[in-house]
Formats: C-alpha cells, sequence, structure tokens
C-alpha cells in the first residue's frame, strides 16, 4: 500500500483520538521508530518529543526490551489468569510491590490506564459496601484532572475538558474541588484547600475516595501543583474516612524527577494506578495496587472476591516486557537523565517567555509545557512542527515536551528551538 492509499483509507474509514470520521485532521503516516526518532512512510524523520503519550521512556525499537518480548514470545504470549498464574506475572507483581509506597502489597493487573483506574474506583466502592458504608458511594476530585475515556474514569474527569455535559444523563456526578493555585516550588496558600473542606464539610459522609494525579495534572490541563497540597489532602482525607486513590498513569517511572510523584507526598494512598511507561510504551498494560485495609475488608466480607476479570488481564508478554522496562530503568542512572532534560528545558524554554501569545512556561523532571494565552490550531500547528522534523502534539492552549529519556541534549534542542520558532508564527486558532 502506498502512503497515499493509505492515508486515503484511513481518512475515510478510521477513527483518530478526539476526532471527526467526516473531516479529521490530518495524520502522518508512520513506518518504523527507532530510539527518540519516528519514520514516516515518506522517509522523513521526526524527533519525538511525546514518547507516545508519555509510555516510550526507554525509547522505540529497544533492543534489550525487543529481546525480551521475542523470548516471552518463544514461551506463550497469552494465557487467561483466571485460575492460572505465571512467573511474568508474579516477578512484576514482587518488582511493583518492591518500588511503590510499603503499604502497598496487593496488585491487580488490567489492560489499559483508563481500567485501572475503573478497578481503584470499584475497589474503593466495594471496600464501602464491605464496610456497609451504603452512602459513600460518591467520588471527589479536582477540576482539571484527567483519569481516562471509560465510563466512571470520565466521571472524575474536568467536567468541561471531559466534555461531561454530552453524557451528563447517564453520568454520575461527582464532588470537584478547585484547582490548586500553589505551584510545585511555591510556599503553599492555604486558600486552596478551601473547596475542598467546603465540599468534605458538606458532603463527607457521601464521599468514598478522593482521586487524583499527584503533583502532575496531565492531559487536563499540564500544571504543577504543590507537594504541600498533597499532604494537606492526605491528612483531610484520613481526618474524614475518605481513601486516597493516586493515579500514577502519566507520573509513575521518573517522569516527574522522582520514581513515583508519590514521593513528593509524606503520606501514602489506599490504592495507586499504574499504566503507560509501565511497560516502556512497548503494549497496552496498567496496573492497580491497593493496601492491606482495602484488600482485606473487601475479601472479608460477603461475596469476598473483587468482581473484575478482563480477557487479558496478567497478559504474560506485557508482564514479560515491563519487568525488563523497570529493570532497565532502574540499573541506568534514570534520575540523572530526568535531570538534565529538566535542565535543558528550562534552559532552552526560558526564551518563549518573551513571545507575545505566551503566558506561562513550566517544567518538572522531563516534562516542559508552554502555554499559550489562546488555543492553537491544531493542524497549521501540528505541520509546521513536522516541516521542522518534530513530532509534538498540543493541545488547546498547551504545547508540551515529554521526550524519551535517553534523548540527546541536540536532539532536544531541536524540539525546544522548533516550539520558540513556530510559536513566533500565527498558529492560533
Ligand atoms: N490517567 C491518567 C493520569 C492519564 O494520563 C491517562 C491517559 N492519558 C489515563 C488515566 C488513561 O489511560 P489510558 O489512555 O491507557 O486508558
Amino acid at each position: 500500500m502506498k502512503q497515499k492509499e493509505l492515508l486515503d483509507f484511513d481518512k475515510k474509514h478510521i477513527w483518530h483520538p478526539y476526532t471527526s470520521v467526516e473531516k479529521p485532521l490530518p495524520v502522518y503516516a508512520v513506518k518504523s521508530a527507532k530510539g527518540c526518532k519516528l519514520k514516516l512512510e515518506n522517509n522523513t524523520e521526526l524527533i519525538d518529543g511525546m514518547s507516545s503519550w508519555w509510555a516510550v521512556i526507554h525509547g522505540y525499537n529497544n533492543k534489550v526490551l525487543n529481546k525480551a518480548v521475542k523470548k516471552q514470545l518463544k514461551k506463550m504470549s497469552h494465557v487467561m489468569f483466571g485460575g492460572i498464574t505465571h512467573k511474568p506475572a508474579v516477578k512484576l507483581a514482587e518488582k511493583l510491590i518492591e518500588i511503590t509506597p510499603s503499604q502497598l502489597t496487593k496488585v491487580f493487573f488490567s489492560d489499559s490506564g483508563s481500567v485501572a483506574v475503573e478497578v481503584a474506583m470499584k475497589m474503593a466502592l466495594q471496600y464501602r459496601h464491605a464496610k456497609g458504608q451504603y452512602a459513600k458511594t460518591k467520588f471527589m476530585t479536582i477540576k482539571s484532572g484527567y483519569h481516562g475515556d471509560t465510563w466512571n474514569a470520565m466521571s472524575v474527569c474536568d467536567p468541561v475538558t471531559g466534555m461531561h455535559s454530552i453524557f451528563e444523563k447517564g453520568m454520575t456526578k461527582h464532588f470537584f474541588s478547585e484547582q490548586p493555585k500553589s505551584r510545585f516550588n511555591d510556599i503553599f496558600n492555604n486558600d486552596d484547600l478551601f473547596s475542598v473542606k467546603k465540599i468534605i464539610q458538606n458532603n463527607g459522609h457521601e464521599i468514598t475516595a478522593f482521586i487524583l494525579e499527584p503533583i502532575v495534572q496531565g492531559a487536563g490541563g499540564m500544571w504543577f501543583y504543590s507537594p504541600q497540597y498533597l499532604n494537606e489532602i492526605a491528612k483531610l482525607c484520613k481526618q474524614n474516612d475518605i481513601l486516597l486513590i493516586f493515579d500514577e498513569i502519566a507520573t509513575g517511572f521518573g517522569r516527574t524527577g522522582k520514581l513515583f510523584a508519590t514521593e513528593y507526598c509524606d503520606f501514602q494512598p489506599d490504592i495507586m494506578c499504574l499504566g503507560k511507561a509501565i511497560t516502556g510504551g512497548y503494549m497496552s498494560f496498567a496496573a492497580t495496587l491497593t493496601n492491606n485495609n482495602v484488600a482485606e475488608t473487601i475479601s472479608g466480607t460477603d461475596p469476598g472476591v473483587f468482581m473484575h476479570g478482563p480477557t487479558f488481564m496478567g497478559n504474560p508478554l506485557a508482564c514479560a516486557v515491563a519487568n525488563k522496562s523497570i529493570n532497565l530503568l532502574l540499573k541506568t542512572n534514570w534520575q540523572e537523565k530526568v535531570h538534565n532534560i529538566e535542565n535543558v528545558l528550562n534552559q532552552e524554554l526560558e526564551k518563549c517567555k518573551d513571545l507575545k501569545n505566551v503566558k506561562d512556561v513550566r517544567v518538572l523532571g522531563a516534562i516542559g509545557v508552554v502555554e499559550a494565552s489562546k488555543n492553537v490550531n491544531s493542524a497549521k500547528i501540528q505541520k509546521l512542527f513536522v516541516e521542522k522534523g518534530v513530532w509534538i502534539r498540543p493541545f488547546g492552549k498547551l504545547v508540551y515536551l515529554m521526550p524519551p529519556y535517553i534523548i540527546s541534549n541536540s536532539e532536544l534542542k531541536t524540539l525546544t528551538n522548533a516550539i520558540y520558532e513556530v510559536l513566533k508564527q500565527d498558529v492560533y486558532e
């Protein structure tokens, strides 16, 4: 199939994320990827600034991860997890328990981040059911958050950007507190807790759990907030019998400069969701971890089982590559690499502050964000980036980078320069 035929068929028949099938935004056909480069069907090479949405931390076509998949493939690519277990899953669970907060000792494997969030929410609800706390059926979260696109995950995404209005009739309404304004490096402002306290005071008896993305709100706004806010939320949850769920699907595995953003907090969550980079971006896979209290409470009361069991639960290929990806991360000097990316992003994106339509520039770990004062025109800006040999995919007012950790300084500078040069132009809606 030639590039043109491929794109024509795609345009006519295939949905891409958040697009129309009638008037789709242009897509680019990638034929292969290696290291930090995507190769298009027309042989153009693009430096990747996205890690395929936080996931590909070791780069594409990584030798060690390829080998892990091939080795596992020869043994078995899949086997059901009902009534069966296997080494790749056991080893992975052991590793996750070792590297996540000490109280998280029980692991539920699933097939995507959104499902890991659904599982976390169901765990919280089953916990309340087991305790006879039948009134505690609501969740609390922060505006501008993102937790996935499945039904319940969506119900705790930002009501505006998550388009709740479209699904209003069928969706449970949960409680949304204001987004914390205290930035990551700011002195914490207690005003950030005002709406949280008010909601808990009025509705605490209905709230089963508080779900949030620790430190970095990702797809809902790329916002980095104060660790003290997280501590205060954890304290309020403890005081008011509200479970704490940390969604580390985007932040996990080093992205923020800590192995997990949870480490910026003095308290441990009751439930934690992992996904994306767990397999180094090789395949869709996720995990929900919880502590003994939640697990034993669910198991101790009728029906005594946790009611979830996806077909591809604990997929051996995914577990095998996840094991290798985590080993690779821990064996390499990932902190130094992330720190270096942070330094380069800080130095190089600073100049964007001088641009007319740029409102804010912020960097944390291997994440760099340039926030414009107006929405960018996605199709136009994407084309200009591709012409500059980079793959950067902005949304709304946000142009951002989260490259693979293996990126070189010169590749990184090509990405940051492209942002600066492109944002000088008329790329706004
Ligand atoms: N939670 C967070 C914080 C995310 O960033 C995402 C994905 N962007 C999800 C959940 C959903 O993950 P998935 O797309 O794998 O379902």
